[in-house]
């Protein structure tokens, strides 16, 4: 039996958020295209006589957004995970985080998504890839998708996934904010914005669906493509919330991009480029614009043991 279990998650971006009319319940239906991109927090359990929680954070994170305690995401799913498991004892949690808070890239999702993954490798439970599956989706919409990884279509509240073909790696520069977006604010600005403009735009449909091109441009890996159709139903409400979003993008787009989108409920913009030398003209750019910028690609795996 091992003491100790490492687990790698990475990051998500969404290459199509389409968000569907606001239900009385107020859930939003959707219909997205996940990938998975090359940026990870990893997660360390080990057995333990009280819970700890141990943060060590990239420099470009700030440690005080990240709750140590019962809040943290991490002890959610040790809840989770020991009520389906019927586990007792303690663990004590290191994070070693990568990815923003509060960013639109799921980080906390990928902790949730590692810390499930790690106690069954860590138990011994063998629970399955359906049974973790559904304590992920218990967790959070996109803590499924941070399980699976590669490239998914996720309906419902996102947590619905079925794998999509893509060829080849696609490239991507990250242009990060210094302060997070709360997801349920920029949902909400959705919902005003639509309201407002209930006389001159079209109603929300009750069930989004995913252009077909972006499914066609993954399956050719033709990032020129993927660029014309890279869309966001959020990305309007999220520069309404955070004007200075739109200087990004067209600071991007100038600097030769293929195209920028808001990254889920944002503020992170990531950027499609041709290839890895376009990538690092970019961020050698946006970081001269005093932008902070991480190189990414896609799609990667999913969480995954990396040592235990
Ligand atoms: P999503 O894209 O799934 O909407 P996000 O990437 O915008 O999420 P997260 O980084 O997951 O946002 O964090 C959202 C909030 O969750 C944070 O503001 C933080 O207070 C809280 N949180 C709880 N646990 C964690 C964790 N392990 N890592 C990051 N944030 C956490």
């Amino acid at each position: 039996m091992v003491s100790t279990v490492s687990v790698r998650a990475a990051a998500k971006i969404n290459l199509h958020l389409g968000v569907g009319a606001v239900r009385d319940d107020g859930f939003h239906p959707l219909d997205t295209v996940y990938q998975a991109i090359s940026l990870y927090d990893d997660v360390t359990l080990t057995g333990a006589v009280v819970p700890s929680l141990e943060l060590e954070c990239a420099d470009y994170i700030d440690a005080g957004d990240v709750p140590i305690g019962g809040g943290n995401i991490a002890f959610r799913a040790l809840e989770v995970i020991r009520a389906r498991t019927g586990r007792h004892g303690h663990e004590a949690v290191e994070i070693l985080k990568s990815i923003p808070v509060a960013g639109g890239m799921a980080g906390g999702s990928a902790d949730a998504a590692a810390t499930l993954l790690a106690c069954d490798h860590l138990w011994g439970t063998g629970l399955g890839r359906e049974e973790l599956h559904s304590l992920a989706a218990e967790l959070g919409a996109d803590v499924p998708f941070a399980l699976m990884g590669g490239t998914a279509v996720g309906t419902g509240r996102g947590d619905a996934l079925s794998p999509a073909l893509a060829q080849g790696t696609f490239h991507w520069v990250l242009a990060l904010s210094e302060a997070g977006l709360s997801t349920p604010e920029v949902y909400a600005e959705l919902d005003r914005h639509r309201e407002r403009h209930v006389n001159d735009i079209a109603p929300a449909p009750e069930q989004p669906t995913v252009d077909i091109e972006v499914l066609q441009a993954l399956r050719a890996g033709d990032p020129h493509q993927l660029a014309e159709y890279l869309h966001n139903d959020l990305q309007a409400p999220a520069l309404h919330l955070e004007p200075g979003l739109a200087r990004t993008l067209e600071a991007g787009e100038k600097a030769g991009a293929l195209a920028g989108i808001v990254s889920g409920s944002g503020p992170t913009v990531a950027f499609l480029v041709a290839d890895a030398d376009a990538a690092l003209e970019l961020q050698v750019e946006l970081s001269a614009g005093r932008h902070t910028v991480i190189r990414a690609t896609g799609p990667v795996h999913g969480a995954r043991v990396v040592a235990g």
